[in-house]
C-alpha cells in the first residue's frame, strides 16, 4: 500500500528530536506502487527516511520524504555452512539482528542494538565492535529514483568502505527496498574489542546470545537512550590519519588509541581526540556532548539542527587546532 500525506511533522521521526516538516510524506511497503509514484513525479529530488537515527535536519522543510516500510525476513538459500536471508528495508535493524541470533545464524550479532532500519544498514556500512555490515551483505535491492527502475548491487558493486558505500556517495540516487545477507551456521566469537572482551571474560564458552546480550548491556550503559535524550549515536567518524601524524601524536600521548588500518594509515578514536580537547560532557544552552561518550552530541530539548551543527563545528575546530586532525560527521546532514 502507498500512503501519501501533506504537511507531515518529522519531529518524532528523527532521534535527534529536531522539528522539520515534509511537504509530502510517502509511506509505502509496495515496490510497484513506489516505482509508479517515482515515474509520475516530475521532480526526483526526494529524501529517503528510514528510522531517522542517523540524520540531522538543518532545513526546516523537506519537499518529498519517502519512508519505505517493506517488511519480511525470508530464508532464500541454505548450505551446510551458511544461509542466504532477504530482509525488507523497513525491518527494524535490531529486530533483524535478534532474529538472526535466535535462528543461530552468525554474522550480525556484534551489530546488535544499533538503531535504524535494515534498509539504512548498507548506506553507511554500519559497524561496531570489530564487525561491519559489508561482511554479511550479499546484495542490495533498490529502485533508481530518477528512472524508477529496480536495480540490484552485489557486495563488490556496493563499494563498501569505513562507514561509507556507493549509496552514501550517491546521496539521493537510490531507494533501498531489501538487503540480502549471507550468514554463517558456524559461529566464531569476535571479541577483540576490549569492552566486549571484559564483558564476556567470565563466560567459559561464548554463544551468539551471550555476544548479543553483552553488546546490549554495554550500549545501554554507555549510550544515551534517544527516547529520553535526543541523539544519533556517534556524531563523528573515527578519523584515518597518516602514520607520520600518528607517530607525532603517540610521542606526546603514548597511550593514544590508535589502530593500524594499513602500513601507511591508522584509525584514531574521535572520542579520545574530543575528550583531550576538553569537550567531554560540555553543555552550551541545550546542546552538549554526552558525559559518558563525547562522540555523542545530545539535544537537551528545543534546539534546531543548526544549533547542533554550530556546536559540532566548534568541536571540529578545537580538535583541528590541537591535533591537526579533521573530524568528519558520520551523521547525514539534510
Ligand atoms: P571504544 O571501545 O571506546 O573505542 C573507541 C574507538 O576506537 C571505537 O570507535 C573503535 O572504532 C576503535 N577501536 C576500539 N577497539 C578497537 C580495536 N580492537 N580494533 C580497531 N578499532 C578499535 O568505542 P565505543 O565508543 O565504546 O564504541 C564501541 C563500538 O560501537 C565501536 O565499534 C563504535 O563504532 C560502535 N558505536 C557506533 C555508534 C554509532 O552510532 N554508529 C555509536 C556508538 C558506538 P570503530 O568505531 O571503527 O569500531
Amino acid at each position: 500500500m502507498i500512503n501519501i500525506r501533506q504537511e507531515v511533522s518529522l519531529l518524532s521521526r528523527n532521534t535527534f528530536g529536531i522539528p522539520a516538516t515534509a511537504s509530502v510524506f510517502v509511506e509505502t511497503d509496495n515496490i510497484a506502487e513506489l516505482t509508479d509514484y517515482l515515474r509520475s513525479f516530475p521532480d526526483p529530488v526526494v529524501f529517503v527516511l528510514g528510522g531517522g537515527s542517523n540524520v540531522l535536519f538543518v532545513s526546516d522543510r523537506l519537499d518529498v520524504v519517502i519512508h519505505p516500510v517493506m517488511k519480511g525476513i525470508e530464508l532464500i538459500d541454505e548450505t551446510n555452512d551458511d544461509v542466504l536471508v532477504r530482509a525488507g528495508a523497513g525491518e527494524i535493524w535490531d529486530d533483524f539482528a535478534n532474529w538472526c541470533v535466535e535462528q543461530d545464524y552468525a554474522g550480525v550479532e556484534n551489530l546488535s542494538y544499533i538503531p535504524g532500519t535494515v534498509g539504512a544498514c548498507p548506506i553507511q556500512n554500519i559497524g561496531a565492535y570489530g564487525a561491519e555490515a559489508k561482511e554479511t551483505v550479499e546484495a542490495v535491492e533498490a529502485i533508481e529514483k530518477e528512472t524508477g527502475h529496480a536495480v540490484s548491487f552485489n557486495n563488490q558493486q556496493c563499494h563498501f568502505d569505513y562507514r561509507d558505500s556507493l549509496f552514501k556517495k550517491n546521496k539521493g540516487k537510490y531507494i533501498i527496498t531489501a538487503v540480502r545477507f549471507r550468514l554463517s551456521k558456524r559461529f566464531e566469537p569476535n571479541v577483540k574489542y576490549s569492552d566486549l572482551e571484559t564483558e564476556l571474560s567470565r563466560n567459559t564458552s561464548v554463544t551468539l546470545k551471550d555476544v548479543r546480550q553483552a553488546i546490549i548491556d554495554i550500549r545501554r550503559r554507555k549510550l544515551p537512550d534517544p527516547s529520553e535524550l535526543g541523539n544519533v549515536g556517534s556524531f563523528f567518524k573515527n578519523p584515518t590519519i597518516h602514520i607520520e601524524k600518528s607517530n607525532e601524536i603517540s610521542k606526546i600521548f603514548p597511550k593514544a588509541p590508535l589502530y593500524p588500518v594499513s602500513e601507511e594509515y591508522c584509525k584514531i578514536s574521535a572520542a579520545w581526540l574530543i575528550q583531550q580537547c576538553g569537550w567531554k560532557g560540555i553543555r552550551e544552552g541545550n546542546v552538549g556532548t554526552h558525559e559518558r561518550q563525547p562522540l555523542v552530541i545530545v539535544n537537551y530539548g528545543g534546539v534546531s539542527g543548526n544549533d547542533i551543527l554550530n556546536f559540532a563545528r566548534k568541536i571540529i575546530e578545537a580538535v583541528y587546532r590541537r591535533f591537526g586532525v579533521g573530524l568528519e560527521p558520520e551523521v547525514n546532514i539534510v
